[in-house]
Formats: C-alpha cells, sequence, structure tokens
C-alpha cells in the first residue's frame, strides 16, 4: 500500500492522478466521437428537467460549498417535460456547472435557472467569476480550446467540456449561447425545443 511507504506515496499520487486525467480525456474523446449528429429515438427518454435540474442542484450545492460559492437554483413550480437521453443532458449541465464553480473565486455565486416557454426550455447557468476575454469567445467551444490554464481553480482540464456540451445540445437540436464580462462572470443559456417522440 502506498500509505505504508510514505517516501513514495507522493509519486505513487502523481501516477493515479495522471491514470485518472488521462481516463477522463479517453472517455471525453469516446463520447464525442460516438455522440455526432441527431440522437436516435430509442434514446430518448420522457424526463421531467425540474426534477433533473433539481438533483444536479443538490449535488452542485455541496460541491460549491467546498469552494464556497453560493448555488442558487431557480426552478419553475410548473413542470417541464422533454424528450431527452437524460445522462446526455445531465452531463450538458454538470459542465457547465464545473466551469462555473472553477472559475469563479471564493465567495462567488452560480445560478442554476430553468425557464419555461411555449415551444422551448431554457436552462441558464450563471456564475459571478473571471469571465471570459472577447476575443476568446468565439473558440471556447472548439476541442482542446482553453483560455488560459492559469485561470482555473484546477487547473486539469483538457478544454473538451464545451465541446461537449454544444455536441450534445446540438444532438437535442438545441443551442447554446455564452455571454460574459471579463472580471464580471459568464452566463451559459441552452435552449432545447420541446420536440415531441418520433
Ligand atoms: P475540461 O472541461 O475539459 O475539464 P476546460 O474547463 O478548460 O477543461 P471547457 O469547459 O471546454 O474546458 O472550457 C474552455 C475554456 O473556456 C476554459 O479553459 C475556460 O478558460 C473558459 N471557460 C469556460 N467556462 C467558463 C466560465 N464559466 N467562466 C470563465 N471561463 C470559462
Ligand atoms: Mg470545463
Amino acid at each position: 500500500m502506498a500509505a505504508d511507504y510514505p517516501q513514495i506515496h507522493p509519486s505513487v499520487e502523481n501516477i493515479i492522478d495522471s491514470a485518472k486525467l488521462m481516463s477522463t480525456l479517453v472517455n471525453n474523446l469516446l463520447l464525442l466521437a460516438r455522440h455526432q449528429g441527431k440522437l436516435t429515438p430509442e434514446s430518448l427518454k420522457k424526463v421531467n428537467l425540474n426534477s433533473l435540474l433539481e438533483n444536479l442542484a443538490i449535488y452542485y450545492n455541496t460541491q460549491a460549498a467546498k469552494a464556497s460559492i453560493k448555488l442558487i437554483s431557480h426552478l419553475p413550480e410548473q413542470p417541464i417535460e422533454l424528450w431527452t437521453d437524460p445522462d446526455l443532458l445531465r452531463l450538458a449541465v454538470e459542465n457547465l456547472l464545473n466551469n462555473a464553480c472553477n472559475y469563479t473565486p471564493s465567495g462567488g455565486t452560480v445560478w442554476l435557472r430553468l425557464e419555461p416557454h411555449p415551444d422551448r426550455a431554457v436552462i441558464q447557468v450563471i456564475d459571478t467569476g473571471i469571465g471570459i476575454p472577447e476575443a476568446d469567445l468565439p473558440y471556447i467551444f472548439d476541442r482542446f480550446y482553453r483560455v488560459d490554464t492559469e485561470r482555473a481553480r484546477e487547473s486539469g482540464g483538457f478544454g473538451l467540456g464545451l465541446a461537449i456540451v454544444q455536441q450534445i445540445v446540438q444532438a437535442h437540436g438545441g443551442h447554446i449561447h455564452v455571454m460574459s464580462n471579463e472580471g464580471k462572470g459568464s452566463t451559459f443559456q441552452i435552449k432545447l425545443p420541446l420536440m415531441s417522440h418520433s
């Protein structure tokens, strides 16, 4: 056991960390390769978006609190149901929440919002973090694009998170939009059509 040999412990930990990073990278690349184009009707389930997001908010509340960030969720009373691949949609919102927490300094706030519209659902992840320079905004959804590794709370990412989010959203026939002010914060908005199961 590494714990029994304190002198080798740090290097074993490095190896474990690298293996975890590599595994994340491979899984993310496989995900991007697998889910190109539209989703098949068989992969779609009727999902209550309010409870999917509420569960995420509960989990991220604890994560955010560890970083002294306040997470506030605004979910409507009215249930919003959507035909979706729930695992993929959850992953997309998780990536946005991870970014919001990772690029927001302690003391900041992250909001998770869901807005009902007659023909679409709008999910927003808003943060009071470091923001994104205007010049970088056109590229942040590109694979492997990172603004600056020094900016993150944890600098270990590969720049694939937003590429995955965009691919998932587009596979659902939706759109993702970002607004950001450097030093003030960012808003990521996902619009998903309330499509029927065909
Ligand atoms: P990964 O998600 O693969 O772990 P990553 O977070 O660097 O790595 P993306 O999620 O694709 O990659 O984000 C791309 C870049 O956009 C980030 O490196 C970061 O600089 C910037 N970015 C993304 N979200 C935010 C945010 N909420 N606030 C500030 N910058 C952000
Ligand atoms: Mg990320």
